[in-house]
Formats: C-alpha cells, sequence, structure tokens
C-alpha cells in the first residue's frame, strides 16, 4: 500500500517506515513534485493534521498521512502548543524557542509567587509538560485520527545533544530501561521496568540524551504512529483515538 506522509523530516519518514514495515511505501510531497508549502491555520494540533493530510488527499487523490505535535507546559496555560515551532519567531530557531520557554517559566513561577503573597492560591504544577502530537490518517476520503502523548517536565539546564527542538530540556517521566544510568553499587533501591520495559527517570535524563531508537520507544510521535499502524495492519482496531 502506498501512502503518502505530508513532511518534509527525514527522520519522521524514517520513523514511519520502520513502525509500518516494508507492506507499505512511504512517499513524500517531495516525491509528488510538490514544491509549495502547506499552510497551517487550523488552532488545535488535530485542526493542523488534518489541513496537512487533506491537502495531499485533495490535490492527488492519494492516500496520505500527516502529524502535528506540540509542546504544552502546564505553568504557561498549554503554551506553546500549536506554535512549539515558531514560539520565538517565525524562523524556527530552537535554542531561541528554548530560551523564551524559560524566561516565560521564570516570569510566569515570578508571579504565582507574588500571588501567593496576596493569598491567591495559585495551583501550578510548576514544572509538569506533555508533548502531544495527533496523527490523521485519510483513507479513502475519510479522516482517522490518533493521539500520543508524552508526560515529564521541563528542566532548567539544557542537556543533551541528540533530537531538535525542546529535547534538550524535556525530562520524561519514563524511560527505556537501557537508557537508566546504573544505579551505585550496593544501592537499596532498585529500578524494575514496568510492562512496557520503562523504568522511573530517576536521573532526570533529557530527550536530547536519548538515541533515537529510544526516543521513539517513548516518544508522543512514537505513540500515536505505532496507534496508526495497529489500525492500519489490522491488529487492533479499537486504539483508534
Ligand atoms: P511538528 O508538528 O512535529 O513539526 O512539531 C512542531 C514543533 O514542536 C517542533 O518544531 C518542535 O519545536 C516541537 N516538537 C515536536 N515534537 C518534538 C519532539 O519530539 N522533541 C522536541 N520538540 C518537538
Amino acid at each position: 500500500m502506498k501512502i503518502t506522509f505530508a513532511t518534509g523530516n527525514k527522520g519522521k519518514l524514517r520513523e514511519a517506515q520502520e513502525i509500518l514495515g516494508d507492506d507499505f511505501e512511504i512517499i513524500t510531497p517531495a516525491d509528488l513534485g510538490m514544491t509549495e508549502d502547506i499552510e497551517e491555520t487550523g488552532t488545535s494540533l488535530m485542526a493542523n493534521s488534518l489541513i496537512k493530510a487533506k491537502y495531499i488527499y485533495d490535490k492527488y487523490s492519494m492516500d496520505s498521512l500527516a502529524d502535528d505535535s506540540g509542546l504544552e507546559v502546564e505553568i504557561l496555560n498549554g503554551a506553546p502548543g500549536i506554535y512549539s515551532a515558531r514560539y520565538a519567531g517565525e524562523e524556527h530557531n530552537f535554542e531561541a524557542n528554548m530560551d523564551k520557554l524559560l524566561s516565560e517559566m521564570a516570569r510566569m513561577m515570578k508571579e504565582a509567587s507574588r500571588a501567593r503573597e496576596y493569598g491567591v492560591n495559585t495551583v501550578h504544577a510548576t514544572y509538569r509538560a506533555h508533548f502531544r502530537t495527533v496523527v490523521t490518517l485519510m483513507i479513502d476520503g475519510t479522516p482517522h485520527f490518533f493521539e500520543g502523548q508524552l508526560d515529564g517536565k521541563i528542566g532548567l539546564v539544557k542537556k543533551g545533544t541528540n533530537g531538535f527542538g525542546y529535547d534538550p530540556i524535556f525530562i520524561p517521566d519514563m524511560i527505556p530501561a537501557d537508557a537508566a544510568q546504573p544505579l551505585p553499587e550496593g544501592s537499596s533501591f532498585s529500578l524494575e521496568p514496568d510492562a512496557d520495559g520503562l523504568v522511573k527517570n530517576i536521573g532526570m535524563i533529557t530527550l536530547a540524551q536519548l538515541s533515537e531508537e529510544q526516543k521513539n520507544a517513548i516518544s508522543h510521535r512514537g505513540k500515536a504512529m505505532r496507534k496508526m499502524a495497529a489500525y492500519l495492519l489490522g491488529d487492533n482496531p479499537s486504539s483508534e483515538k
């Protein structure tokens, strides 16, 4: 089966092909000779993901898929969300985006402590953040949506060089067991992997310190893509959405 993935990102393409396997041939808009960018004018991840998948379907009458992701920080009331790529400007600069996020968080924390001085109850989960993805799969003109979420917190210091975007400041709650640093010799504490082979991230490792494979195993996009693969492969249709 041939599907066009509305992305120019080689990493995403590789990941989707790996997850879907050889029964699916995934091509890109560039392979079809498309040169224009698709404007993301929606106000939610779902809307933007649908816009991209529908654009390809309408233009080429081909089954298509698209994803849209964003980082939602609790103390920032869900920002930057759909604006994650262009948070600090249209240049989509990862460093500038992270710096803006950290300074906005510092500003909100100051405001929250000031509000507390005046007895205002501010229930902020200071560092909590979530990456979310919505994948849209257009089959015969009908959209199917698959969501994935990765929970964690924002680290105030950038760590690691792998990945992209906000990876150096995102500390996932759970990581693959093989990514965890070994515990000190004689430690009475033990890290038992859960049913998915994940352990608590007590070393506060960021996404940028994981390998591509380790990140894909836990990432928002990986989760949404695997739900889509299960649907397409007929393994588990009920996992949709
Ligand atoms: P996209 O919709 O996947 O292109 O993501 C939009 C923006 O969200 C990216 O430009 C990044 O800033 C951020 N983002 C999405 N996924 C990730 C991730 O896995 N790690 C870090 N940043 C991400």
